[in-house]
This record gives structure tokens, sequence and C-alpha cells, in this order.
């Protein structure tokens, strides 16, 4: 991290929390809300952005502002989402690196809000003309698109995404946008209503009209506004419902019954997901079809992530377990990347490598996705077994393997540690992830990972008079019965967050955190410990100390004597020589213990932030 000036001097609180001294949650908390107070919702972790969702609009957004934080460095001005989508949009221009834009938070904590805010500024600067300007609205308009579709109204966010989305901007070589996005979905676990009537309107301007028509056609030929999918779930579902019941009849006893019964929801609420989950995928695919860039040449990329950060309910189950998981891979990218970025700096400053202790999460995303042993192939292995498959087996088989993993934790185990531990029920398994232990209920993990859509449903649904429909189930054709098992969710959303990580991988990542500042969704109101929470669950502890590892502060020697030279009479007022020795020279008068500092090609590298803090207080007092 560069030394940010502008961060020193007439901020409200600590701009950057690597600064913050002494570090702990409740000075971190403590300068959040002193911020957000003041209505200063954005705070720098060195090049990571915390985002407070502020819940009323602010004046900060206005072309004025995209003009004032339009090719300035990243700490010149005060803490903003434009100052980092500026950095990243250089960053593509000028250095020819593809970039990533990783949003996380939870529920409400303006994840979708940043993204727009984020796509707009780079619209607003990138190049002008009747082509660019096409595109920029295609991708501008793709999120209503998405948001019609992909979004419910939840008790924590009046417009929440329920899904994990990754979009990819391609720009040609002047900075332009080419098309995309290129977007994919990171499954699409938690199924809630959704309004068909409002995708109609935005679809029509994407998509092929004759579909559209046909949609709508039948639609009124019934002379219904009833959702598609509602009534297919009613008619054909009822069938095999119907089909179900009989079936109790005859066979009688009462505990069938209600097997069969429970057998009958389940089909219903598999078909309704499934639906709905083909049909999004569907429509990302016209999208994507719709707004592809025309030209073959290769292109800059800027991808953007809108994902749900670590859910911590009092009830947690596999939606949780899931993307807890995507998050603990989130974090592991994160603390290669900032790791790997450190290396190369010191290899350009030619500085030697110091060992930076951190905490590698690797093992735990090995006890969740490990191949052999791993928590997601023992769900999988217990779903393709034959004979009585249960949740509790399931749990059972965990126990057996997962026991001596230090981040596994069990009370069913007989030898276990935490037998008499009441925190940890019995039907339940605890995982100490990075950002803290979370409780995970096994029921329905078997069937959530299942998730299998009975044959008689693919069929009925491929038989259906509906030419969209009949394209969405394939599989339901009778003339090509596949008795091949489809892939369990677990193994799906495992793969796409495989492919998610390489691309990332190879991209410079840009970090925003968002927070949720009260429940109510009200503004001025900060709940400490809402707020608390997040802090924790976002790692955001960890982050500053992965920043401060290593060299918290470093800043080319130029402005370094410049703004310090005060503090020693052989560099006051001129310094004659190279400005790298002055600041030595002024260091050494100083007194700076040697290990604290180290003196790069271009820069001086600064170890911890109370020497900074020193340099500043002796600079106050001559001023
Ligand atoms: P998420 O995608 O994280 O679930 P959203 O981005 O949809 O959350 O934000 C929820 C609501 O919070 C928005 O509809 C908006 O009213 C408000 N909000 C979020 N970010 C901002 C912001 N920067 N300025 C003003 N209001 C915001
Ligand atoms: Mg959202």
């Amino acid at each position: 991290m560069e030394v940010k000036t502008s961060l020193l001097d007439n901020m409200i609180g600590v701009g950057d929390m690597v600064l913050l001294e002494p570090l702990s949650e409740d000075s971190f908390l403590g300068n959040l809300k002193k911020r957000f107070d003041h209505s200063e919702i954005y705070t720098y972790i060195g090049s990571v952005v915390i985002s407070m969702n502020p819940y009323r609009s602010l004046p900060i957004y206005t072309p004025e502002k995209v003009e004032e934080y339009r090719n300035r460095n990243f700490y010149e001005l005060s803490p903003h989402i434009y100052a980092l989508a500026d950095e990243a949009y250089r960053s593509l221009r000028d250095q020819d690196k593809d970039q990533c834009i990783l949003i996380t938070g939870e529920s409400g904590a303006g994840k979708t809000e940043a993204s727009k805010l984020v796509m707009s500024y780079v619209a607003a600067v990138c190049g002008k003309g009747h082509e660019v300007n096409k595109v920029k609205e295609q991708l501008l308009q793709s999120n209503p698109v998405l948001e019609a579709f992909g979004n419910a109204k939840t008790v924590r966010n009046d417009n929440s995404s329920r899904f994990g989305k990754y979009m990819d901007i391609e720009f040609d070589f002047k900075g332009d946008p080419l098309g995309g996005p290129r977007l994919s979905l990171l499954g699409s676990l938690a199924v809630f209503w959704f309004d068909l009537a409002s995708v109609h309107i935005v679809l029509s301007e994407l998509v092929s009209p004759a579909e559209v028509t046909e949609t709508k056609t039948e639609a009124d030929s019934r002379g219904t506004n009833e959702p598609l999918s509602a009534r297919l779930s009613q008619s054909d579902t009822k069938m095999v419902c119907e089909k179900q019941l009989l079936t109790c009849d005859l066979v009688r006893p009462s505990w069938l019954a209600t097997r069969l019964l429970f057998q009958a929801y389940y089909a219903r609420d598999a078909l309704a997901k499934n639906l709905y989950s083909r049909l999004f995928s569907w429509l990302v695919t016209r999208i994507n079809e719709s707004i592809q860039a025309q030209t073959k040449a290769r292109h800059k990329v800027m991808g953007v992530l809108d994902i749900y950060g670590f859910e911590i309910f009092e009830d947690n189950s596999f939606e949780q377990f899931i993307i807890n998981y995507c998050n603990e891979k989130l974090q592991q990218i994160f603390i290669e990347l900032t790791l790997r970025e450190e290396q190369e700096e010191y290899v350009r400053e030619g500085i030697e490598w110091t060992n930076i202790e951190y905490f590698n999460n690797a093992i735990i995303c090995d006890l969740i996705e490990n191949n052999q042993n791993g928590i997601l192939a023992m769900l999988d292995e217990e779903c393709l077994r034959p004979g009585t498959v249960t949740d509790e087996t399931f749990l059972d088989k965990l126990n057996t393997i997962c026991a001596d993993h230090q981040h596994f934790e069990s009370r069913l185990n007989k030898n276990s540690k935490f037998l008499n531990d009441h925190s940890l029920p019995h039907n339940c398994f605890r995982i100490q992830h990075y950002a803290g232990k979370v409780l995970y209920r096994v029921e329905g993990f078997v069937d959530k990972n299942n998730d299998l859509l009975y044959r008689d449903l693919s069929q009925a649904m491929y038989k259906a008079n509906h030419s969209l429909i009949k394209q969405l189930f394939p599989e339901g054709n009778p003339a090509k019965v596949n008795l091949k098992r489809p892939p369990t969710a677990g193994f799906q959303f495992r793969a796409s967050v495989g492919t998610l990580m390489r691309n990332l991988q190879t991209k410079n990542p840009n970090y925003i955190r968002c927070i949720k500042p009260n429940d109510k969704k009200a503004s001025h109101i900060f709940t400490d410990s809402l707020v608390r929470h997040q802090v924790r669950y976002l790692g955001l502890m960890e982050n500053v100390r992965v920043r401060r590892a290593g060299y918290a502060f470093r800043q080319p020697y130029e402005p370094c004597l410049e703004r310090y030279k005060m503090l020693c009479k052989r560099t006051w007022p001129h310094w004659k020589g190279p400005a790298r020795e002055g600041v030595e020279v002024l260091m050494a008068d100083l007194q700076i213990p040697t290990e604290e500092i180290s003196y790069g090609r271009s820069k001086i590298f600064i170890r911890n932030p109370r020497t900074l803090f020193f340099l500043e207080e002796k600079r106050k007092q001559c001023l």
C-alpha cells in the first residue's frame, strides 16, 4: 500500500483500516460507525473497499463526482467506489491486465447497487460514439432483465438476488466496451416466488419476438394472468401427485401414505425449482447471444461478480453450506492473489522476500471439496448408495471420516470431545470456517443434493404443448431415454465454483465488501451487533492482517522526502542529492530502527503502522 497522504489529512475517522491503531474489532467498528454517522459510507482496507449501505440516496454519484475521480490515483481522494472502478478500468486499459470486481456481502448489503455503480462509472468514462453507446445501453439493460427474473422480495431485501451472478464485459484495445455480458450463474438454490409478467416486459426488448408472443398468447388464450410455472406445476404435477396418491389408496398403511404424500410434495417442489432454473439459464443464454462481442480479436475483460457472502443463520442447511463453501474459496483466492501481488512488487523493487504469517484456509476447502473424503464427495457417495439413505446415515459417515479433522465438530461421534457440548445438537455438525464457526443441521442435505426430477415429470414437461417448455426438458423425450443419473446439486455447484475460481485466478482482483447497517432497511441506524457479525463473517479483520503482513506501507521516495524533510536539519529546506539518499539520511537521523525499513528501487517500505504515526506526530509538532 502506498502511504495515502490524503488519508492522513482532514479525514473523518481513519480512511484506511490498515492505518487503524490499535487494531481491534472494537476500534474497527468504532471507525466504521464514526464514518457512517458522517455519511462516509466507504472505507478502505488497503485497496479493498468497504461499503456501508446508507439506505438513502447520497449526492455522491453525480457526473461531477465521476469527473473528480477520473484519472486520479487511488489514494488521492477520499475513499469511494469510483476510485476502485477507475483504478480497475485504467489498469485494464493501460497495463493490459484483465480485471475482476468481487462484490460480497449479505442480502441487502448493497452488492447489486455496487455492481451497477461500477458499471455505470465504467460506462461513463470509457469511449463514446454510436456503437459504444449501443453496447453500454445493452449492458445496463441486461440488469433489469435478470433482476426481474432472479430477484425476489425477501424479508431481508425488497429486491434480493437469489443467485451469484458473474458477468464479463469485454473491451477492445482503446478501452471501449465491445460486448458482454457473458453471464454465468452460480446455482439458484433457493427458489422463491417470482413474477413472470415483469419478465415479459423486458424480454420483449431482448429476446426474439416469436418466443415471447408464443408465451404471451398462450397465457392470453387461457384468459389468465397466472404465471406460466404456476400453471404447469398445478396441472402436470397434479397428475404425478395423483398417481402417487392413488398408489397409497391401494396400499393403505398410513405411514406409506404419508411417505408418498411427502414424495408428491417433493416432486412438485423439484419441478418448480427445475422449471425456474432452466428458464433462467435459457434467458441468460439468450442475453449472451444478443449482446456478445462481434469481433474475434483478443480483447481485455472486466468481470463483475455479485455474490452472497457467508450466511450464518440460527438454522443453517445445505444452501448455507454451499454458499459458505464458495466464500471459503473466494477467501483462498484473496489470500493467494494478495500475496502474489506483494511478491511481485518485492521482486520489482528488489526487496528480499520476508515470510508473511497468515491463516491459510486451504485445509477447510479441502475438508469440503476433497475428491475422496471431502464432505461433498461423501454426500454424493451416500446419495448414490443403494439401500436406505437418510440424513442421519450421511452424518454417521461424516463422523467416521472427518472425526479427526481439526475444523470439523460433531456430537454424535462416540469418541467426540463434543459429546457433552449442548450447543451442538445431535443432528448437526459444525465447521470452523475461516470467518468463524457455523452449525449445520443435516436435515434435508440428502434430498437437496439429489434434487432429482422424477422421470415422469420430465416426460410430462416434454409432452407440453409449448415449444419452449419442451426445449427446456430434452431428457423427457421418450425416444432418448437416458438411464444415467443426473449430477447432484453439490457436484454441479462444485464444478461451477471451480470454473469461476480458474477464471478469477487469471485476473487482477478488486474487492468490494458490502455491509448492511441495520435490519430495518432504514437510514441513519447503525446496529452494532449486526455490523459486528458481518465484519466477522466477511473476514475483514483477517483482511487487515493480510494487508498489514510484511510491510504495511510503502511510498515513492520523492513524496516521502517532501512530506517529512522538515524533520531533519540535513534535508531541510532542500536536499540536493537523489531522493532515496535524502530519505535514508532522514530515517537515520530520526533513529528509525533499520529492521523497520527496507529501501526498494523506487520506494521506501515501512513495516509497522506505528512508525508511520511516529513520523506523522513529529510532523504535526513541527507545523
Ligand atoms: P444486495 O444485492 O446486496 O442484496 P442491493 O444492492 O439490492 O442489495 O441493495 C438493497 C437496497 O439498499 C437497494 O435497493 C437500495 O435501496 C439500497 N442501497 C444499496 N446501496 C446503496 C447506495 N450506495 N446508495 C443508496 N442506497 C443503496
Ligand atoms: Mg443483489
